[in-house]
């Protein structure tokens, strides 16, 4: 696998970088679409629970179709790399959960990445970081998938797709909120901002 895949090629394009979490959701996906069998989900038959919002999941988003606005894509904030399928059609579910470790760094990259984290973007300083990242890039298209990941079959239904609920008025700033969003203070109905998250 390279990253001239075109397939990988554009999930770079939509994402605007190459990085080691797009190569992992590049993987994830073709794990995915091959265990269940589709190609390109183009309408909803694929569903998609993600349990981080990385890099990873805008390669997920092109390869699967799964998409936040088409409703297939669903974020649990969990800060886990699991990935679930759900093919709409069969009834089945796939479960994607990222077992890989990248091998340890020198002290030489490590070094790099602390100074790098602190600001410091000196040449060398950000060589070594790209020439690292590009490096696990490529281990993470290269590594066979029984080293990346560990693919179950669980028993699972789908999330219920989320109902259309009416809007109200945020009593505060006055724009409109779906009304499960709403927090009441007092004795009024504000939306989440005005109510201070
Ligand atoms: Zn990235
Ligand atoms: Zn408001």
């Amino acid at each position: 696998m390279s990253e001239n895949d075109p397939s990988f090629e554009a999930a770079a394009k939509f994402h605007g970088h190459t990085c080691p979490g797009l190569a992992f959701g590049f993987r994830v996906a073709q794990a995915a679409l091959r265990e269940l069998g589709i190609n390109r989900s183009e309408d909803e038959e694929l569903v998609a629970v993600v349990e981080n919002d990385s890099c990873a999941v805008d390669a997920i988003q092109v390869l699967t179709g799964c998409t936040f606005g088409k409703g297939n894509l669903i974020f649990r904030d969990h800060g886990k790399q699991v990935y679930t399928f759900f093919k709409r059609s069969s009834g089945e579910a796939l479960r994607i959960a990222v077992e890989w470790q990248p091998p340890p760094e020198t002290p030489e990259e490590q070094a790099a990445w602390e100074k790098f984290s602190a600001g410091d973007r000196a040449p060398e300083t950000v060589a070594l970081v790209q020439a690292r990242k590009a490096a696990k890039m490529r281990e993470v298209l290269n590594t066979p998938e029984a080293e990346l990941f560990q693919i179950t079959r669980p028993q699972m239904l789908p999330p219920s797709p989320a109902r259309i609920l009416q809007s109200l008025r945020c009593e505060r700033c006055g724009e409109k909120v779906m009304e499960s969003r709403t927090r009441g203070v007092g004795d009024k109905a504000l939306c989440i901002p005005c109510a201070g998250g």
